[in-house]
């Protein structure tokens, strides 16, 4: 008989997994919080890499979609002082793959073809070791019971308590998001500053970031520095707060930069949590992790990434294997795997952070020197 198997979340982990299962003849059920597919805006653009999240799509066989949708354009990138002196103006080469870009909605979408996907079953709990498998609780106050759970819950997991006590610790780094839309009409000097990739500016303990997403929207990042205790309530502050306050943390740097501010409509906090790099747990029978569950990471390009690999390699790991023993065994092998990649990948944005958000703007620009391709 089929493990019964409940993949606790519908983020890029929990979909890819589901995919690859889906193509391996193990249809899942994906269990998703979120009331439907639209239910809240799916965020902004992700590059996927080559060895990472573009293997994991060609797993699930889906790449050749991925390549028709995404913008290899999009890797272009411009760093620039704060007084408006352009200091790097990367273009990809033509053909360059290495990382195009794809809205997270449009890579939602392809994605969840196929899919079972349950909205609105948002997890409470997780508890192994009950007479008939792992028990899941949902808020509605229905529960299941399953012969594996696999929790793709990101960084707030429901299901990371049932194999472990550790919780996400606050970097000191907070994001506050602001968006433009038909940047090209309305704001055709924007367009050109942020160009068909992201420009970047970094200054002492702040950044700005801006990134082209596709039709016409950019998404505006401003990074800093501040204790958590002094960060407005996400929502309480009205718009206009918001950009009056980000006005005066960055004051003083080039106009047009400012204008990504000034332009910017709804501004959402997002405080940035990690996962201690080596984060592991003793092996659970019955309940894994992966993705920001397992090991929430800086955002420096490589969570989704990571998420997606993690996803695909589980999934494949599950196909292969044949009876309760053998499916424990290929959960322990995989979790030992994640672990390696994700440990070093963490140490890897956790210090990343450290240069893009520090007290001297010309170690981000050493760290853009050390990745770039030439
Ligand atoms: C500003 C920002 C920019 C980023 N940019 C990049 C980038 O360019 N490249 C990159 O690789 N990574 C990037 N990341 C990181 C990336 O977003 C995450 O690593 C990735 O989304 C993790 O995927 P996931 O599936 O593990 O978790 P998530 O994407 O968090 O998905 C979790 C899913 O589980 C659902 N869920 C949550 N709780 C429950 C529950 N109790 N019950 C049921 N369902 C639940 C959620 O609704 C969600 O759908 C960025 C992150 C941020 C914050």
């Amino acid at each position: 008989m089929r493990p019964r198997i409940a993949v606790i979340g519908g983020g890029p982990a929990g979909l890819v997994l589901a995919r690859v299962l889906h193509r391996h003849g193990h249809p899942v059920t994906v269990l998703e919080r979120d009331s439907a597919r639209d239910a809240r805006p799916p965020g902004g653009t992700l590059d996927l890499h080559e060895g990472l999240g573009q293997l994991a799509l060609q797993k699930a066989g889906v790449l050749a979609e991925f390549h028709t949708l995404s913008r290899p354009e999009g890797q272009a990138m411009r760093i620039l002082d704060v007084d408006g002196t352009v200091l790097r103006d990367w273009q990809p080469r033509e053909g360059e793959s290495a990382n195009p870009e794809i809205d997270r909605g449009q890579l939602r979408d392809l994605l969840l073809e196929q899919l079972d996907v349950r909205w609105g079953r948002a997890v409470t709990e997780v508890v192994p070791g009950s007479h008939d498998g792992v028990l899941v609780r949902f808020a509605d106050g229905r529960q299941e019971t399953f012969d594996l759970v696999i929790g793709a819950d990101g960084a707030w997991s429901r299901v990371r308590p049932a194999v472990s006590s550790v919780t996400p610790l606050y970097t000191g780094v907070t994001v506050v998001e602001t968006s433009l839309d038909d940047v090209d009409t309305r704001y055709p000097d924007l367009a050109r500053l942020v160009g068909d990739g992201s420009v970047a500016v970094y200054g002492v303990n702040r950044a700005l970031v801006a990134q082209r997403n596709s039709g016409g929207h950019v998404k505006v990042y401003a990074r800093f520095r501040a204790p958590l205790d002094q960060l407005p309530e996400s929502g309480r502050a009205d718009a206009e707060a918001e950009r009056s306050s980000l006005l005066a943390l960055f004051d003083g740097w080039a106009a047009p930069v400012l204008d990504l501010l000034r332009h910017g409509t709804a501004f959402a906090h997002r405080p940035l949590y990690t996962l201690p790099a080596s984060h592991t747990w003793p092996h659970v029978r019955g309940v894994t992790l992966l993705g920001d569950a397992a090991h929430l990471m800086p955002p420096l390009g490589a969570g989704a990434n990571i998420a997606m690999l993690d996803g695909a390699e589980l999934a494949e790991s599950i196909a292969a294997a044949s009876g309760p023993e053998d499916l424990d065994k290929a959960v322990r092998a995989f979790e030992e795997q994640m672990w390696a990649r994700a440990g070093k990948w963490a140490k890897i944005t956790i210090a990343g952070l450290e240069r893009l958000v520090g007290p001297d703007p010309s170690e981000a620009i050493a760290l853009f020197d050390d990745v770039q391709p030439s």
